[in-house]
């Protein structure tokens, strides 16, 4: 397995659209694993395959385990499409491309998503909380959509008000070093 290089806010490959996957092959499963384990090493819930510059719809996700059910929902999702919304939620939202930066996002409650999995055998997660809004924003990474435009107006000049004076901080060698700056606060639950 393999770490992969996150691109941050200001790369073009973030706002563009992702492809819906063809080939179910032993390369897109070694991409579907490289993604779950850079996506572990970054401490973040939901990682989509654009934010390291692959255009193709499949994002992976890693919820903290539920403390009272045990409950731990894990896994990669390829070509996904939510069939079903229900209610809503509005808490703070962070992004990997945007590290350190938490603004209020509303999304649904709950979702349900199908797609498939890295062999292509069809698969349905039903999510609510921090499984729903992490489906929501992934997808919206493969639509070219960043949870900035999902913010009020105000949050939005206030988020790239701080991204701006924040990048010139930013160091990017390799694998990821910002997210382990002291500066930076990587909230696992909330990063997506
Ligand atoms: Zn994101």
């Amino acid at each position: 397995m393999a770490l992969l290089e996150i691109r941050l806010f200001g790369d073009p490959v973030l706002t563009q659209k992702s492809d819906p996957v063809t080939r179910f092959d032993a390369e897109l499963a070694r991409f579907g694993d490289d993604l779950l384990e850079t996506l572990r090493y970054a401490h973040g819930a939901g990682l989509a395959a654009p934010q390291v510059g692959v255009l193709k719809r499949m994002f992976a996700f890693d919820i903290p385990p539920d403390e009272e059910t045990g409950e731990h929902p894990f896994g990669v999702l390829v070509n996904p499409v939510i069939t079903r919304w229900e209610g809503e939620q509005d808490g703070e939202e962070g992004c990997l491309s945007f590290p350190g930066l938490y603004y209020a996002c509303k999304r649904a409650m709950e979702v349900t998503v199908d797609a498939v999995d890295v062999r292509g055998q069809p698969l349905q997660v039903e999510g609510d909380g921090l499984l729903a809004r992490c489906m929501q924003h992934e997808i919206d990474h493969l639509d070219g959509v960043l949870f900035i435009e999902r913010m009020s107006r105000g949050d939005r000049k206030r988020a790239l008000k701080q991204w701006r004076e924040r990048e010139f901080d930013l160091e990017f060698e390799g694998i990821a070093p910002h997210l382990h700056r002291s500066d930076l606060t990587i909230k696992p639950d909330k990063t997506l």
